[in-house]
């Protein structure tokens, strides 16, 4: 039987992945990518800075080693960091300067930050050492026709670019096309003229813009390595991740209006609202560099975007951003994307016919993906401004106490099923919602049942003073 011709468009990580899971199923495989091959280029990748950093949990872990390279993982793993707790900075009322570290799991479960760019490279590289898997950079989808499996593409090299040669226009054929070419996808708004498909856009009041907390004099982290920095500073916030190189990278996540005020501020303003917000990042970066990152670095916007379905036919199926692009407040969005090749490939295993699997695959994935990105948009709440409150350390310590005491009854807390399971996001927030309830009629209990015993025994007191003729 001649092998199925899958080709993948974008080499970002889930793209990526999804080559290296076809071409474990004998798929001859081809995957286009817009821009040149990272692990040799020295430029910027388009919209980052330098390389952003990113919170690795259990889903893409577990979609990595599904993969089928047993040595992939742990070459992974070993370029990360364990973050196993929240650092967040703020001021008390009283003025003094808190760091309070909020443990993210009971059992011990921790983030890992790893350098999204290396990651993508070390999955480059396995898909390079596959006979089956071809890979073209600076190839661009321009086109597609997704009854008759043909996809266009232009090509152009930096050096036809710079000669001001034309991008030459190629044709392919296809059995199967992965679309994984992000939140702009291509390939989306190629099989929107196929499939019915249902799009929703909303690019949120949020600017973010990167900054990078360079390595102490003695070469050593500024802050402590082993956690996620928040400095909370009500509608907006700054976060501070650890690389490698014992440098952090920063983002300033703010509404627009108030990247609009800094932008028209002076610098030494600038530095007051970090003094003023972020106790102490003026230590640790120092004010020119500051104000000289603010101003240098982009500042970007935050698309959330929905669809359904996410395949046409047998011939098309979109993961990653390109189907869910989500806000990072839950970092999420490239775990869920490695979750999807995960889930996609056990259904075109479990079915006979691709267009059953494409269909399954739909029909469980979408609701999980919307559930994955409304999470995300409450959990930004949860980092700019719940993290400080008394109300908030309260609910999480009783849902901590009775997820260590009692995991075998299902008790678990939303952040530990988020990010330290596999179980699907539309049923986290369903039995959060459950635990919620059973929280709510415990707490309630807790005021009645004293409530009613105080009524008793007043009601007592009082009937025993009428019989003694001493009450009212
Ligand atoms: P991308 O990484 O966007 O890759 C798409 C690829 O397709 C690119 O290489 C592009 O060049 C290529 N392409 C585009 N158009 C075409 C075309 N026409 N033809 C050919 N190729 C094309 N996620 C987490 O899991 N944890 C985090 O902590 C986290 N933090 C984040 C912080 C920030 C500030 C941001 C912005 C995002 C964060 N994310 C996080 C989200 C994460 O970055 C994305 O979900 C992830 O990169 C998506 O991967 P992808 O492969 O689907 O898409």
């Amino acid at each position: 039987m001649t092998p199925r011709k899958t080709v993948v468009i974008g080499a970002g990580p889930v793209g990526a992945l999804a080559a290296l899971y076809a071409a474990n199923r004998g798929d001859d495989v081809a995957v286009y990518e817009l821009r040149s091959d990272l692990r040799e280029s020295t430029t910027t990748p388009l919209n980052f800075t330098k390389s952003i950093n990113l919170a690795l949990s259990q889903r893409g872990i577990e979609a990595i080693l599904a993969a089928g390279h047993p040595l992939l993982l742990d070459t992974v793993l070993q370029e990360t960091i364990p973050m196993a707790a929240r650092m967040v900075h703020y001021r008390n009322a009283l003025g003094k300067v808190i760091e309070d570290s909020q443990q993210y799991d009971v059992h011990g479960r921790f983030q890992r930050a790893v350098d999204r760019g290396l990651l993508n490279r070390v999955l480059l590289d396995e898909l390079a050492k596959m006979d089956n898997v071809k890979l073209f950079f600076q190839h661009k989808l321009t086109g597609a026709d997704f009854r008759r499996k043909k996809a266009w593409f232009e090509v152009q090299s930096d050096r036809d670019a710079v000669a001001g040669r034309r991008a030459q226009e190629i044709e392919i054929d296809f059995d199967l096309v992965i679309g994984a070419d992000g939140a702009h996808s291509s390939t989306r708004y190629h099989m929107m003229k196929y499939a019915l498909m249902d799009y929703q856009q909303e690019y949120i009041d949020c600017l973010w813009c990167e900054f990078s907390m360079t390595p102490s004099t003695t070469d050593d982290y500024r802050i402590s390595p082993n956690h996620l920095h928040i400095w909370p500073g009500g509608s907006f916030m700054f976060i501070a991740l650890p690389n490698l190189d014992k440098s952090f990278t920063c983002t300033l996540f703010a509404p627009v209006a108030t990247f609009t005020d800094l932008e028209k501020a002076s610098d030494s303003d600038l530095v007051h609202f970090f003094d003023k917000h972020f106790p102490n990042v003026t230590d640790h970066i120092d004010s020119a560099s500051l104000s000289a990152q603010f101003r240098r670095n982009p500042h970007l916007p935050l698309i959330n975007i929905k669809c359904s379905p996410h395949h046409f036919s047998d011939s098309a199926v979109i993961v990653g951003d390109a189907a869910n692009a989500i806000v990072p407040f839950y970092g999420q969005g490239m775990n869920a994307g490695l979750e999807s090749v995960r889930i996609l490939f056990e259904a075109l295993d479990n079915h006979e016919s691709p267009a059953e699997a494409l269909a399954a695959y739909t029909k469980t994935r979408t609701k999980d993906t919307h559930a994955i990105a409304d999470l995300a948009l409450v959990n930004y709440k949860e980092m700019r401004s719940s993290v400080t409150s008394r109300f908030y350390k309260l609910r999480k310590y009783i849902e901590e106490t009775l997820y260590h005491y009692f995991p075998s009854a299902g008790w678990a807390t939303q952040y530990s099923r988020v990010s330290f399971s596999n179980v699907p996001y539309s049923q986290v927030i369903e039995r959060s919602k459950y635990q919620e309830r059973v929280l709510k009629n415990v707490l309630a209990l807790c005021v009645l049942v004293p409530g009613i015993g105080i009524a008793f025994r007043l009601s007592r007191y009082h009937g025993v003073r009428r019989v003694l003729g001493i009450g009212p």
